[in-house]
């Protein structure tokens, strides 16, 4: 079978705020290797009615980014004006075609990127259920794990992408895997460069400091709960410098924001104690407030037999 260009995996409603999004396929004739990744099929999720570019610009990427942080801070790893605007624009142009049974032989064996663009959680988990079934092997991660609306399945398919070790706890107690990022040497300015490792991390093979071992094709640790390793993978920022600042900027708020309400804002040191009514008292209340409350119901009752 021919590969064509792309495929339309989902046209519907985003999970995350009932939008319309779409899910494209692409590479999937494309044999070439990325250094980190090695050859993978990628998938986008883009809001239908607008380009990323635009979407990000009037806030409606809300529907396949969820309230990610980086969003906020400026530093999503993501550059949309290339590869996600070209897809788009390649999708308005009727390149890519809506997705059949007998693509799933194009899926079969190959590895996938869960959104090279947006979140894997605005999409119902049975999309990649499908591609995913007949796959080698992928890579996903959601910043969405701690949402309501989460599908809990999708823990088979994705990491929780943590930012610091208190979001990392968080994620372990619900159940998920996690690709923690840490910032490497702690700062001048005393912040918590998150340099060490807990007991159940590993650092990421295709990551500088292992010095590139391997590639994400081969390695299949963020594969969710479907991967053999039950460890959860570590890397330090990295990217471009603008983008390393910006996240370092924002997390080190999250942090201040952290200990500030610790020291002025511990419910621990406001709680009241409440006082104990005695027994006597409680006797003498009880009397009145019952009385009032028939009063009232016989109020409504007679109305009701006049106006009826
Ligand atoms: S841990 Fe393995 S699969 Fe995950 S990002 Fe690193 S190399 Fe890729």
């Amino acid at each position: 079978m021919k590969a064509p260009l792309g495929i339309i995996l989902y046209k519907g409603k985003s999970l995350i705020d009932g939008q319309m999004i779409i899910v494209l396929a692409t590479g999937i004739g494309d044999k070439t290797e990325n250094p980190k990744t090695g050859n993978m099929i990628q998938t986008w999720i883009m809001t239908l009615r607008m380009s990323p570019i635009e979407a990000k610009k009037y806030g409606h990427d809300f529907s396949v980014c969820g309230d990610c942080k980086h969003k906020h801070f400026g530093s999503c790893y993501v550059n949309i004006a290339h590869a996600p605007h070209n897809t788009y624009k390649a999708y308005m142009n009727d390149r890519y075609v809506p997705f059949e049974e007998s693509h799933l032989e194009l899926f079969r064996g190959r590895n996938i990127r869960l959104g090279s663009y947006g979140d894997p959680a605005a999409v119902p988990t049975y999309v990649w259920d499908k591609i995913c079934s007949v796959s080698n092997g992928w890579t996903g991660y959601t910043h969405q794990w701690n949402k309501r609306f989460i599908d809990p399945a999708l823990k088979d398919y994705c990491m929780a992408s943590c930012d610091n070790g208190t979001e990392y706890l968080k994620a372990k107690k619900m159940g998920w895997r996690c690709f923690r990022i840490r910032m490497g040497e702690a700062k001048a300015s005393g912040f918590n460069g998150e340099k060490y490792l807990s007991y159940n991390e590993f650092v990421c093979p295709a990551s500088n400091e292992a010095n590139n071992k391997t590639t994400c094709s081969k390695c299949k640790a963020c594969m969710g709960n479907n991967a053999k390793t039950s460890k959860d993978p570590v890397i330090i920022v990295h990217g471009l410098q603008s983008k390393i600042s910006k996240f370092r900027w924002g997390m080190e708020r999250i942090v201040w924001k952290e200990k500030y309400r610790v020291s002025f804002d511990d419910p621990r040191k406001k709680k009241k104690k409440r006082k104990k009514l005695k027994f006597s008292e409680v006797k003498k209340l009880e009397p009145i407030t019952v009385k009032k409350s028939i009063k009232k119901y016989e109020d409504r009752a007679y109305c009701y037999e006049i106006y009826d």
